[in-house]
C-alpha cells in the first residue's frame, strides 16, 4: 500500500518505519525542513530503542522516503495518517486543533483517486467530521474517507508496540474505508483485536484509555502517600492489589507524578470535552489537580533533604519523562528540578540523563549544570535525587557514589534502588510509599 504520513515524531517516525517493514511504500511528510534534511542525511530525530536499524534498513531498500513537500507524500497515496502535534491551548487546555486543520486542508488538494484520510492524533470527539469539512470545502470533488486511528504505543516501547499492539481501534464509518485499514494490518490479523467502532467512539476510546491510565497512576501515588502514613508498604498493597485480575498489576508503580506528552494534556482536554459537555468528569478533574500538587509536594521533598546543608549541592539522574525515551515533555523530573530553581535559586543542580539531556538544554539552557555520566553527577553533592526510571541507574555502584559524594543522603522517587543495600552502602535513603 502506498501510505503518506503528515507529522514525523514520536508516532510519526515509528509509525512511518514500522509499516515501511510491513512492506508498504511509505512517505514521511514534515514541514520542520531540518527534521527532513536530518532523516535524508540518515540521521535519527529522536530515540527510541530499535528504531535506528529499521529506519536504515527500510530507506536503504526503498520502502521509506522523507520530505516537506505535502504533494509528493499524498498524491497517489492509498492512505493517508495525520500524525502532526494536538497540543494544550496554553488557557483552556483544551487540545488545540491548529496543526489537524491546517494538515486537513494543506493535504485536500493532492488526493487522487480513492483515499482513506486516518488521524493517528488523539483528538476530540468530532475531529473526523471537522477534517471531512475541510477536505471536502478545499476540494469538493476528492473522493475519500476520513478514519480514526487513535495510536496507543508507548514512548521508549513504539518499535516493540507497532508490532504488538495490544489493540487496534478502527473508527470507520464506511464499509470500504475499514477494507482499507483491515488490509493494512492484515499482518496482525491472528494476533491482536482489530475493533471497529464508530469514529465518535473510536476517538473517545483513546482519550478514555488515557484518562483511565493516569487516574491509576495517580490512585497509586495517592495510596504510597498512604502507606507512608500508616505504616504499611506500597509495593506490597500494589501485588496483592494487582492480582485480583479485574484490577491488574500494571500502572501501580508509585512515582513523582505522571508526565510526558500524552497522560497530562489528554487528562485536560478529556475534562474540557466533559465541561463542554455538561458531563462531571470529577475524578479526571481531581487526577490533574492531585497531580499537579505532586509535583510540588516531590520538590519539598528533596528542599527537606537539602536543609541545613551550606551551600547545597543536588545530583539529579533522570530528566526524561520516563525511562528509555530522550523525550522531556511535561517530564515530573523537569518539572521537578524547576520547582527547585524557583525555590531556592542558590541550589547547584548538577544532571545527568543518558538520552535527554539535549532536550532539557531546550528546555531549561545553562541553568541547570549537565554531567558526562551518573558519577559525575554525584561528585561532590550532598543529596542524590533520582527522577526518571532508567535501568542504568538500579547498577548505580552505591560504594563508589558514596566515595564520590559530599552527604549521604538520597532521595529515590522512582524506588529504584534497594532501601537495603542503600542503606549498606552508608546512605540514609529516602523512597516513595515505603
Ligand atoms: P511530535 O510533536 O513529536 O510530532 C508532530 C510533528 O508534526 C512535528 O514534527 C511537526 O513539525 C509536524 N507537523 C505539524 N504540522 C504539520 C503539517 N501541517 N505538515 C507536516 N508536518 C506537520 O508529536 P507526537 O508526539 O508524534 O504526537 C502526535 C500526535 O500523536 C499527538 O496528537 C499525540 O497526542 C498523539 N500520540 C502521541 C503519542 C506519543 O507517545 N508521543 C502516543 C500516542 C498518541
Amino acid at each position: 500500500m502506498k501510505v503518506g504520513i503528515i507529522g514525523t515524531g514520536y508516532v510519526g517516525l515509528p509509525t512511518g518505519v514500522g509499516l515501511a517493514e510491513l512492506g508498504n511504500e511509505v512517505v514521511c511528510i514534515d514541514r520542520e525542513q531540518s527534521k527532513i534534511d536530518k532523516l535524508n542525511k540518515g540521521e535519527l530525530t529522536i530515540y527510541e530503542d530499535g528504531l535506528e536499524e529499521l529506519f536504515r534498513k527500510n530507506v536503504k531498500e526503498g520502502r521509506l522516503r522523507f520530505t516537506t513537500s505535502m504533494k509528493e507524500g499524498v498524491e497517489n497515496a492509498d492512505l493517508v495518517l495525520i500524525a502532526v502535534g494536538t497540543p494544550p491551548h496554553p488557557v483552556t487546555k483544551e487540545a488545540d486543533m491548529k496543526y489537524i486543520h491546517a494538515a486537513a486542508t494543506e493535504l485536500a488538494e493532492f488526493l487522487t483517486g480513492y483515499t482513506v484520510v486516518a488521524t493517528k492524533s488523539t483528538v476530540p470527539v468530532g475531529t473526523g467530521d471537522d477534517v471531512e469539512g475541510l477536505i471536502r470545502k478545499k476540494n469538493p470533488s476528492a473522493d475519500f474517507d476520513v478514519v480514526s486511528l487513535p495510536e496507543f504505543l508507548r514512548e521508549g516501547f513504539a518499535i516493540h508496540d507497532f508490532f504488538n499492539p495490544d489493540r487496534i481501534i478502527v473508527g470507520a464509518n464506511t464499509k470500504k474505508a475499514a477494507d482499507v485499514i483491515r488490509e493494512l494490518y492484515k499482518p496482525f490479523a491472528e494476533k491482536t483485536h482489530l475493533l471497529f467502532v464508530k469514529r465518535r467512539s473510536s476517538e473517545t476510546i483513546k482519550y478514555a484509555s488515557n484518562a483511565f491510565l493516569a487516574m491509576k497512576i495517580h490512585y497509586i501515588n495517592e495510596m504510597a502517600d498512604f502507606c507512608e502514613k500508616a505504616g504499611a508498604d506500597v509495593y506490597e498493597v500494589a501485588k496483592g492489589m494487582g492480582l485480583d485480575s479485574r484490577i491488574g498489576p500494571k500502572f501501580l508503580n508509585p512515582g513523582p507524578g505522571y508526565g510526558g506528552s500524552c497522560f497530562p494534556k489528554d487528562t485536560n482536554a478529556m475534562a474540557f470535552m466533559g465541561r463542554k459537555n455538561g458531563v462531571n468528569l470529577s475524578l479526571i478533574e481531581a487526577a490533574i489537580k492531585g497531580n499537579d500538587t505532586r509535583k510540588e509536594q516531590m520538590a519539598e521533598r528533596i528542599l527537606a533533604a537539602v536543609s541545613g546543608f551550606e551551600n547545597p549541592k543536588v545530583a539529579v539522574l533522570g530528566l526524561a519523562f520516563k525511562g528509555g525515551t530522550d523525550d522531556c515533555r511535561e517530564s515530573p523530573a523537569m518539572q521537578i528540578v524547576q520547582i527547585l530553581m524557583r525555590k531556592a535559586p542558590s541550589l547547584y543542580i548538577r544532571a545527568y540523563d543518558p538520552k535527554a539531556m539535549e532536550n532539557a538544554k531546550i528546555l531549561v539552557g545553562d541553568a541547570l549544570h549537565y554531567a558526562q555520566d551518573m558519577y559525575e553527577a554525584a561528585e561532590g553533592a550532598d543529596v542524590l535525587v533520582i527522577l526518571t526510571e532508567w535501568e542504568q541507574f538500579k547498577e548505580l555502584d552505591l560504594k563508589r557514589v558514596k566515595l564520590l559524594m559530599k552527604g549521604n543522603k538520597i532521595v529515590d522517587l522512582r524506588n529504584l534502588l534497594v532501601p537495603e543495600e542503600a542503606a549498606a552502602a552508608g546512605f540514609e535513603y529516602q523512597s516513595i510509599g515505603r
